[in-house]
């Protein structure tokens, strides 16, 4: 019924005997490079933004309470920095404070958003502000009513919100449009290494590095890294079904990563490492099904594979640093020791799909 399996298996464990490297031989780093300003002049910023907006988060204004858009949303989805897009507050985070302006409990992990003292009007207060830019949120106060003790008062006008409905949609339009445009999402143990192979790949559109299969809403890398949220580290590609197939992302699955290993992969562990497969239908689950029975009717690897195959639910994008990993920091030695034998190995294999601009 289903096509499968037209690749060697013998070749594929002689491989894997020789050359398997699993991701993870040094820790890898929690970056963050969100904290770099933007140097944009005053003008540009005058240009970009309207003159409320300019006011409040170039000038330190606020806006005046029970006056903001976002005050009353309970939208699911991301408020981002109005200025700059960047990802500060979820709507888990927001809370009602009565006190006119939209309240949050926490911010985003990563060091998105920098606290000042702020000793303006007679007052004693921190200033909050994004770090990225330096566009003035609001305050930051100590009289929050959940765990946190928090209450990050923001300006509605300092904020921009994604409906998470509206991101799932704009997925949807887009293969719907081209009916040989097809997605899955793939974890595969790190996502800089999994990405970086099907960059390569003649056939896949695009490669995004995120978090799939947890319980929390735009999780950060350090929440993920900490292994409470169920995220798994995950590559979605988005792939032209006319120039490689289903099949064939798999198969290259299958070569660069160990369907073996329990929540690990090399040194790599934890759960965020698991190796799953988050199918979107029915005939994706078929064709990964197939494809995990005939590996382990014919032994491929020494330990049976144990992929999990879970229905995808949600994709949240990585901080950007993560997109492109590979491709920036080439020099790097995580990149060098553990990146860099994952594709070298899939060129091997695979050395007449690689895309014309790769080679
Ligand atoms: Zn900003």
């Amino acid at each position: 019924m289903i096509q499968i399996f037209s690749f060697n298996c013998r070749l594929l464990l002689f491989l894997f005997l020789i050359s398997f490297t699993a991701c993870g031989q040094s820790n890898k780093k929690i970056e963050n490079s969100d904290s770099t300003l933007l140097n944009k002049s005053d003008a540009e910023w005058k240009q970009q933004l309207s003159k409320e907006q300019y006011y409040v988060l170039r000038q330190k204004g606020t806006e005046a309470p029970f006056s903001g858009k976002l005050l009353l949303n309970k939208d699911k989805g991301i408020y981002k920095c109005a200025a700059c897009g960047n990802e500060l507050f979820t709507d888990e985070m927001k809370f009602d404070s009565h006190c006119g302006w939209p309240s949050f409990d926490r911010e985003i992990a990563g060091g998105k958003i920098k606290t000042h003292e702020d000793n303006s009007l007679g007052m004693h207060r921190t200033e909050i502000i994004c770090a990225k830019c330096g566009g003035h949120l609001g305050h930051l106060f100590d009289d929050g009513p959940t765990e946190t003790g928090k209450r990050y008062c923001v300006n509605s006008l300092s904020l921009e919100f994604q409906r998470l409905q509206d991101v799932q949609e704009k997925d949807a339009v887009l293969i719907n449009k081209n009916s040989n445009i097809d997605t899955i999402t793939l974890g595969g143990g790190c996502f800089w290494c999994v990405e970086a192979v099907y960059e390569m790949l003649d056939g896949v559109k695009t490669v995004e590095s995120g978090y799939s299969g947890g319980k929390v809403v735009n999780p950060s890398y350090k929440e993920v890294c900490m292994g409470n949220t169920g995220h798994a580290e995950v590559a979605q590609i988005i792939f032209d079904n006319q120039k490689t197939s289903l099949e064939e992302i798999l198969k290259v699955f299958f070569t660069v990563h160990d369907p073996t290993t329990y929540n690990r992969q090399g040194a790599d562990e934890g759960e965020q490492y698991r190796s799953v497969i988050f199918y979107r239908n029915q005939k994706q689950y078929d064709v990964a099904k197939s494809i995990i029975d005939e590996l382990n009717k014919n032994k491929v690897y020494p330990d049976p594979v144990i992929t999990q195959l879970n229905p995808f639910k949600a994709f949240y994008k990585a901080e950007d640093y993560h997109q492109d990993y590979y491709a920036i920091n080439k020099n790097k030695p995580y990149c060098k020791m553990v990146i860099q034998p994952k594709l070298e190995k899939f060129e091997k294999i695979f050395k007449n799909r690689i895309k014309k601009s790769q080679k």
